[in-house]
């Protein structure tokens, strides 16, 4: 069996959330190794970036290299076969101006600039070693067992151990402390096309969202032409598929107007995937000697595109968290119980949303914005991931809130038979993982 040289933080995973921590922990001075089982670049889902990214991105250093590869999002069309025109907001009508826009990224690209930033600022990356093991066994040491790409055995003697292998979820599953959402449960359908119609000017890189029967489309522009479009759907009208997954995603297209529209000369590129089983936290999220940052403590659902930019701010935020424990600091308990807060909220405000976000409430008043009490700011402040700072958001949310209540009473007989469709499919397991 190999064996590398002690490190203070071992990093599994090289996701965002994972360069992301090893970066700023680098920074700091300390010894870090990270493990990555997939060489970069590699294929992954979650391609659309909010506004409030960027100072991220700015503080990593990877702005210019993410600018290159990324075009840019000023705003979220809505699309619905349900009212008669879209609508699209912008996140400039956000109550801070300062983020106007984001990024569409091909991850392949953008997960390769930040894996090779944080080598450059000195971790030691070691690419097609998936982590098997860990113990803790020695207080202050734990040990991580692998394996390489070719079926070498590795090991690994670390201080710290940050969890950052996303839906694998190494840590959560090993501690046998992986939940499965008890309020939410979806299923992606998706791929990637040439000839999809898009928009000119300044809207050409929006994010476009239509809402099915049984669920909603996204379509992400890139920088060259191709285009990211996929589904989320109930896991029952997944089940319900007769054919190849391929044949199902464009039959669920042609029963959508607003999206035949868009993809009738849409031609795939790459195979169609489904995923599933992703919406579960972890019940522990910080220990003496570990961490979970990103998707490797929780995921909800990729309608707000909000993965990334929580699985940054995780990277980002958590690293504070794990160089005041490296250095024995009095405060570092309260870092970590600070830090754990801010990420149980941000994870909690989206919830609300994405677990309303398919009731004919929710779609009615998305499709006649009005700034009344500023509830539209308020909504573009969450949509664009003003979470974190002192943007005062309570308010207007709070408002909005009341009115989503109001509109719900209002066409009770409706909602409550998507409020039943909805609690049907969380019960149901997902059919794929
Ligand atoms: C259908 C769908 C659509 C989405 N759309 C969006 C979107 O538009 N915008 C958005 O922001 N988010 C979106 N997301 C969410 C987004 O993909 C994730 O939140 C984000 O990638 C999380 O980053 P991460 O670094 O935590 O994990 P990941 O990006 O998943 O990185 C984890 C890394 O760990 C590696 N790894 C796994 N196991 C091991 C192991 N045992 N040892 C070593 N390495 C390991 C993996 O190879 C991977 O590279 C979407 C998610 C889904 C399911």
């Amino acid at each position: 069996m190999n064996s590398s040289i002690a490190c203070d933080v071992l990093v599994l995973g090289g996701g965002p959330a994972g360069s992301s921590i090893a970066a700023v922990l680098a920074e700091k001075g300390w010894k870090v190794n990270l493990w990555e089982k997939t060489p970069h670049p590699r294929f992954h889902i979650g391609e659309s970036l909010l506004p409030h990214t960027v100072p991220y991105l700015k503080q990593l250093g990877v702005f210019e290299e993410v600018e290159r590869i990324g075009l840019k999002k000023f705003g979220a069309e809505v699309m619905s076969p349900y009212h008669d025109e879209p609508v699209t907001l912008y996140f400039d009508e956000a109550l801070n101006k300062a983020y106007p826009y984001a990024f569409q990224v091909r991850r392949a690209e953008f997960d390769n600039i930040l894996l090779q930033n944080c080598q450059k600022k000195g971790v030691q990356v070691r690419e097609g070693l998936e982590a098997k093991d860990v113990s803790f066994s020695n207080p202050g040491q734990a040990m991580i067992h692998g394996v390489t790409a070719q079926g070498e055995p590795m090991r690994q003697q670390t201080r710290y151990v940050v969890d950052a292998t996303g839906r694998q979820t190494f840590l959560a599953n090993q501690l046998r402390v992986k939940h499965r959402n008890p309020n939410h449960n979806s299923a992606g359908i998706f791929g990637h096309f040439k000839g999809v119609a898009r928009h000119s000017g300044k809207d050409e890189g929006n994010i476009s969202l239509c809402w099915f029967d049984h669920g909603w489309f996204w379509i992400i522009p890139f920088h060259d032409g191709v285009t990211s479009v996929g589904m989320v759907c109930w896991p029952s009208y997944l089940k319900s598929r007769i054919g190849t997954l391929e044949e199902f995603f464009w039959q669920t297209v042609r029963s959508c107007s607003p999206m035949v529209d868009r993809m009738k000369d849409a031609e795939a590129i790459i195979p169609i995937v489904a995923t599933g089983n992703y919406s579960y936290q972890s019940k522990v999220m910080i220990g003496s000697q570990f961490m979970m940052v990103g998707d490797a403590f929780a995921f909800i659902d990729p309608v707000f595109s909000s993965g990334v930019h929580l699985a940054l701010h995780s990277g980002i935020r958590g690293a504070e968290v794990v160089d005041a424990c490296l250095h024995g600091h009095e405060q570092a308990e309260q870092k970590a119980r600070q830090f754990e807060r801010s990420v149980r909220q941000g994870l909690k405000t989206y919830s609300w949303f994405i677990y309303r976000f398919t009731q004919p409430a929710f779609r009615n008043l998305f499709m006649s914005p009005k700034n009344t009490f500023r509830i539209q700011e308020g909504v573009m402040s969450i949509l664009a991931g003003d979470l974190f700072g002192n943007t005062p958001t309570q308010r207007p949310i709070l408002l909005f809130k009341f009115f989503y209540f109001l509109f719900s009473m209002l066409d009770l007989k409706a909602n409550l038979v998507q409020y039943r469709k909805r609690k049907h499919a969380v019960e149901e397991k997902s059919v794929v993982s």
